[in-house]
This record gives C-alpha cells, structure tokens and sequence, in this order.
C-alpha cells in the first residue's frame, strides 16, 4: 500500500485553502512511497469543487454526492468506504475543527493509529511525521511503523497547489447508513465577531492585556481599519469575553502565519507565541523592554501604545475614536 487519500475541506459553498495544502502534502508522501494520490471531496456543489480541485499532482478526484456541509457520521462512513476502494496508506485530513471532529472516529473505526497537528510527512517505511511539542518549544519527528494510519495537517505549513491538473474525476457512490446519522444541520447562525477566519489575513492587528479596559478596543479597532487589517487578540482578551473566540491566537486558538503581526500590549507567552511565531514581519509595542515578545519581533517598540496606537492611527490617515 503505497497511495495516499485526502479528504478536502469546504465550508458553506467554499473550498478552504487547506484542501490545496493537503495536495501538496498529499503528493510528497505519495512520490516518497511511489504511489498515487487521490482526493475525495464529499458534499456540496461536488462537481464544481471537482473542478478546482483539478490541480496539478493529483491522480483521481472522488466526488461524493452526500448533503451540503459537515456532517460527522456521515464523513465517518464515507472515509470508511473510500479507503475500503482505494487502500491508501495514509489517509490525511485537514487539522481544523471538522478534520479534528472525524479523523479520530476514523481512526479508531480501522483500528489505525493516528498522529494530528502534523507539520512535516516524510519517509516511505516508516513513515515520519513531524509535529511541535510542550507549547512549540521543541519539534518532534515520530517514526510510525505501522501500514496504515491517519495524519491531521496543520493548515499554511504547506503552499497550496495549483496549476492545472490531470486528474481522472470519478463519482463515488457511498453508501450511507442513514439510521447511523444521528445529527442534521439544520441552519447557520454567526458567532459574534462575523463570519472572520483571522489565520486568512495578511495584516493581523493583535491586542492583548496591556488595553486594561474593555472601552480602549475601540482603539486598536481604528488601527486595523487604517490599515485595512484584521482584529486578532491573546487569550485574557477572549477570556474576559471583549471579543469573541475566534479572535484568538495562540495555543488553545488560532495558528496565524500573516504577512504582517502587530502585537500591541502583549507579552509573548509561549501558549500566544505558538500561534504567530510564523507571521513574516512581527512588530511589538509595549511598554516593557523584557517582554519575550521583543526577542521574536522584528520592530519593537517600548513605548506605551496608548501614546504609539493614536500616533500610527495618524500616520495612515484613520479615524481616531
Ligand atoms: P500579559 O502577559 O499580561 O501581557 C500584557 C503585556 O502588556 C505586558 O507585556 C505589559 O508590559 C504590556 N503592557 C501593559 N500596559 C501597556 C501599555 N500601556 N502599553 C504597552 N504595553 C503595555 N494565551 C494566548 O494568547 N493564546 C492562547 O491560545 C493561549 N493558550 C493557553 C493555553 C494554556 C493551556 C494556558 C495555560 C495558557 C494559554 N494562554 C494563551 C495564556 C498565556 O499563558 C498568557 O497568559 C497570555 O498569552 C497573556 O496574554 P497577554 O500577553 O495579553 O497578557
């Protein structure tokens, strides 16, 4: 068994980017153990997702008819049948909150081990999976003798892939037990803070506790709307319910690789560092020249933001609050 299945991810009518990110990774394992790679999407429009999908190193598309969106029972059987059809290896699937909901339930079903959060595959036998441990502070290479079993990638550690490809699209039949589907989406409802994933920004404008008061948001707000960036924040932030979880970056929230990270009145702990220490260009502000954030940023500046924020609002022509 040397192929590779993935299963891409798309949410209310769009494929997300992880879907190319696990081609890319996808095609490296397969090329490593000289097998194929298939990907499988499951749900929605699948003809038209068939066709974006159709980027360069895939080898066959399968597309499942089956509902709309995620549903776990019924993604549990699918992934069960489709690697009954193609014997793959390695079944790899999006490290994200629907990828998290199955793969597990997958993986316990085939008595298979599973590794998550996975941020290098390499190796034809064993294989060799690479993920972060004890808040990031180290990486670890896991050696998995075993012929089969599931990965979780952690999204934007691979490039998406593009370009055109030539993938045989096959439609798949599943055949799903109904009677095993124990739940229905019935509707969407928006958490607050709208529908923003903050790990698609390129700017990200990031506050923390150094704001002290709920009512001083509204400044950072102003910063990220002159600079046309988005709104993220540490966990005490979310915590004191300021603003909503999915603002969050971190350990226990979001891994964010923006262009561009403005940490302003945070102090670089390694459970807020793990989510951003990927972010290209890192400025700080804050008061305290020992702050760990300091050692990762690429601008630092000691200052009070209550004086540096209405400053740069200024500069780049915002509206002051
Ligand atoms: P603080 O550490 O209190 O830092 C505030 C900073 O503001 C200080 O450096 C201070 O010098 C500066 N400051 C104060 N006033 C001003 C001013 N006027 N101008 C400029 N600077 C000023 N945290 C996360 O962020 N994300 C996570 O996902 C996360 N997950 C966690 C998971 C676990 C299991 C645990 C145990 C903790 C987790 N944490 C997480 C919490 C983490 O340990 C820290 O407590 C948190 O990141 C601190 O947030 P902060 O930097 O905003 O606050």
């Amino acid at each position: 068994m040397t192929d590779v299945l993935a299963i891409a991810e798309h949410r209310r009518g769009s494929l997300r980017d992880v879907s190319f990110e696990l081609v890319t990774a996808g095609r490296e394992l397969a090329d490593a153990r000289g097998g194929d790679l298939h990907l499988a999407v499951v749900g929605g429009d699948v003809d038209a997702f068939a066709e974006e999908l159709n980027v360069e190193g895939v080898d066959t598309i399968y597309t499942v008819d089956e509902g709309e969106e995620f549903n776990h029972d019924v993604y549990v059987q699918v992934a069960q049948q489709l690697i009954e059809e193609v014997e793959p290896s390695t079944l790899l699937l999006p490290n994200s909150v629907n990828g998290l909901d199955y793969a597990p339930a997958v993986a316990e079903r085939l008595g298979v081990p599973i590794v998550t959060d996975a941020i290098g595959v390499a190796g034809d036998d064993p294989l060799e999976v690479t993920r972060e441990m004890y808040g990031s502070k180290v990486e670890t290479t896991i050696e998995v003798d075993a012929p089969e079993l599931v990965v979780t990638i952690r999204s934007t550690e691979w490039d998406g892939a593009e370009g055109e490809g030539s993938a045989d699209v096959q439609s798949f039949e599943a055949d799903v037990d109904e009677s095993q589907v124990r739940s229905t989406v019935t509707g969407f409802e928006e958490a607050g803070g709208g529908d923003v994933d903050i790990a698609d920004a390129d700017v990200l404008v990031s506050v923390g506790r150094g704001i002290d008061e709920e009512e001083n948001i509204v400044l950072v707000e102003k910063l990220a709307e002159a600079l046309d960036a988005t709104l993220s924040s540490s966990r005490p932030i979310v915590d004191n319910g300021w603003l909503p979880k999915n603002r969050q970056v971190g350990q226990s929230g979001k891994v964010v690789t923006p262009k561009v990270y403005i940490a302003i009145g945070i102090s670089g702990a390694v459970q807020h560092v793990a989510g951003m220490k990927g972010s290209e260009t890192i400025v700080a502000i804050n008061t305290d020249p020992n702050a760990p954030i300091n050692d990762l940023a690429d601008y630092a500046i000691h200052d009070d933001l209550f004086d540096v924020v209405p400053a740069l609002i200024e500069e780049f022509g915002g509206e002051s609050p």
